[in-house]
């Protein structure tokens, strides 16, 4: 961050805005024109959409026509989740929803899925799915005739942790599964190809890659690929998805898509370098300080730490106060103060769950903001663990 005043360390919960993206949006907005409107005005407008949608497409490997853009990666999982799918007319209903106990809940809730016919795969103590048990539980829908549609995320939002997508939508393809991936936290921070990971449909979200908020879509692998439409109306989105698309917020998603893309293979190394920087220093120097998931395969902006006894908000406004910004468990729905439904799903014990705090880099992070972290925790530490023993 090149600020001298703030570090922030929230990019899980919103990246800044790239400037590509931030040059795209204003400049969208100056210019008017519905992207469905016959005139000039309009067909510019649809050739920006269509700009923006080649560059969303491209960042996953993914065919244009199969984008679907939408208000939020929110509304992208609610849109997938339905047992109401169809391909080139034909229907492909889906009779349960097989997902993960460490989903965000965009995806947890299960939607347009009855409660009781949401089945979550077992996770093992670093929340990765256990494949075995997604076998038995593909075998016995297989058994039953049952379809089922199996929602596995690339990455997990508080740990950062990596699934075996890939794997898991082999698998689940043997059984005629139609495979959903919430790639929101992993889409611009590591390579992700929809067809390398197999799966059907593909959430993302603009304002985790340093796009505008309030803007997402859902790709699909196949464009003739349809989950019933959440928002009825006019025909946008190829009758995907109703209403006048936004196109600025589209825009500024195109944008920053294709420089997230462009950065990548520079990006991870420098990213993960700064955060190992920051485990380390850490850990070597408050052995007090627990590093939630350290040795397994995961996003490279992302580090989950706790210091047990003191509670996360704690933490959280002491190092706020001191100019850094991180969040308590999953701070997506800020003001929540619960303990993580992530962690107690790898059976982190609640007072370790209760004192977790997420650090997420991203593209605008800098050497200084680790030096900045590093010196706020020297100094706040100490108090905070000297207030635990008292
Ligand atoms: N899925 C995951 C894994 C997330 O982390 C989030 C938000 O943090 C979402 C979905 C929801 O995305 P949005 O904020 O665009 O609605």
């Amino acid at each position: 961050m090149t600020t001298t005043e703030r570090s922030y360390f929230d990019h899980n919960a919103t990246a800044p805005i790239r400037p590509e993206a931030a040059e795209a949006l204003l400049a969208a907005l100056n210019r008017t024109g519905n992207a469905s409107a016959i005139h000039g005005e309009g067909r510019a407008s649809r050739s920006r959409l269509e700009d923006a949608r080649k560059q969303v497409a491209d960042l996953v490997g993914a065919d244009p026509a199969g984008v679907v853009f939408t208000s939020s990666g929110t509304e992208a999982d609610v849109l997938a989740l339905t047992p109401d799918i169809s391909r080139g007319g034909e229907p492909l209903a889906c009779n349960v929803l097989v997902t993960t106990p460490v989903e965000h809940s965009a995806v947890l809730r299960g939607h347009r899925f009855a409660a009781d016919r949401v089945e979550l795969i077992p996770v093992d103590a670093r929340g990765r799915i256990k494949l075995d048990a997604l076998d038995t539980m593909l075998a016995g829908h297989a058994e039953a005739g049952r379809r089922p549609l199996v929602s596995i995320m690339v990455a997990n939002n508080e740990t950062g942790v990596i699934q075996p997508v890939a794997e898991a939508a082999r698998r689940a393809r043997a059984h005629g599964a139609v495979i959903h991936s919430d790639a929101v936290q992993a889409a611009g921070r590591i390579p992700v190809d929809i067809g390398a990971l197999g799966v059907d449909m593909l959430s993302i979200s603009a304002h985790k890659l340093g796009g505008a908020p309030g803007s997402g879509a859902l790709v699909m692998a196949d464009p003739d690929l349809r989950p019933a439409a959440l928002i009825a109306g006019g025909g946008q989105e190829r009758g995907r998805r109703a209403g006048s698309e936004n196109v600025p917020a589209a825009a500024a998603f195109g944008a920053a898509a294709e420089s997230a893309k462009r950065d990548l293979a520079t990006e991870m190394p420098r990213i993960a370098a700064l955060r190992d920087r920051l485990e380390s220093a850490l850990r070597c120097e408050f052995p007090e300080l627990v590093l939630l998931v350290g040795d397994v395969e995961r996003l490279p902006n992302t580090s989950c730490i706790a210091l047990p006894g003191v509670p996360s908000e704690t933490l959280l406004i002491a190092l706020d106060l001191a100019g850094v910004a991180v969040s308590a468990g999953s701070a997506c729905s800020s003001g929540k103060v619960a303990p993580s439904h992530v962690l107690a799903a790898m059976g982190v014990p609640e007072r370790i769950a209760r004192s977790a705090v997420r650090m997420s880099l991203g593209w605008s992070s800098v050497e200084e903001d680790v030096e900045r972290a590093l010196g706020t925790f020297r100094r706040v530490l100490p108090n905070l663990l000297r207030r635990r023993a008292a």
